[in-house]
């Protein structure tokens, strides 16, 4: 726990630095806490560090591990690919699904809805074939015509991951183009309280928040190495 606590304020410290650095204010910056393989107890650790949003990337997981009654303030996201067979339980389970990757899946999430709902969208920036993610610009931009006309669905900004194995020249190159999306999406779109730039993990949250990302969802780097 005290461990826990020391990481938590060594990251934030860093995350402050690398705003600075980018000309940026700390306080432009959120850090999304992914929990995933982490016990309830851990998140309930850090929660009372002072930590509010959590990131998980398996529905089943936090259907096990995390009750529906949470303290107050925590929210808890879905970064990870979704099922549209799953689709009903993560809206009872999340309070945001950052991990949209495509128009059948937006439509299946609003069927099952009956309140206001963020999602982000997920760009694939990488050529990695398992990534998912809409697989460029126009194909997002297609599916946002529809999404836009949405009653429950808010899109709240976009979402990717960087490449993981590419040197600083790749990841860099994958983040500007997510940052222009975003700013190309704002422009045609202007989807109301559109203001969240995901990107960036344990290993590229410093490039990430040189390239303008404003959510960095760090695992690793605060809870250690998962098994
Ligand atoms: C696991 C995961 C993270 C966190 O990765 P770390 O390298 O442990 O910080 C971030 N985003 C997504 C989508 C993930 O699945």
């Amino acid at each position: 726990m005290i461990e826990l606590r020391e990481h938590y304020q060594e990251i934030l410290d860093s995350l402050g630095e690398a705003a600075k650095i980018a000309g940026r204010e700390p306080s432009d910056i959120t850090l999304m806490a992914v929990s995933k393989t982490r016990t309830y107890q851990e998140m309930l650790d850090l929660y009372s560090c002072g930590q509010l949003l959590f990131g998980e990337n398996r529905v089943q997981e936090v259907q096990e591990k995390v009750p529906l009654a949470r303290p107050e303030g925590m929210r808890l996201h879905l970064i990870g690919h979704l099922q549209s067979n799953k689709a009903k339980k993560a809206v009872e389970l999340f309070d945001g699904i950052d991990s949209v990757d495509s128009l059948k899946l937006a439509k299946k999430i609003e069927g099952y809805l009956s309140r206001p709902f963020p999602i982000l969208l997920e760009l694939k920036t990488a050529q990695e074939e398992s990534k998912s993610g809409f697989s460029s610009e126009d194909e997002l931009f297609s599916a946002l015509d529809v999404i836009m006309q949405s009653t429950y669905l808010q899109v709240r900004g976009l979402m990717t991951i960087g490449p993981l194995d590419g040197d600083e020249k790749m990841v860099r190159t994958a983040f500007s183009r997510l940052r222009k999306a975003y700013d190309a999406v704002q422009k045609r779109f202007a989807p109301p309280s559109f203001d969240t730039l995901s990107m960036g993990m344990s290993s590229d949250y410093r490039l990430a928040i040189e390239e303008g990302s404003n959510l960095v969802r760090i695992g690793t780097k605060l809870f250690g190495k998962r098994g």
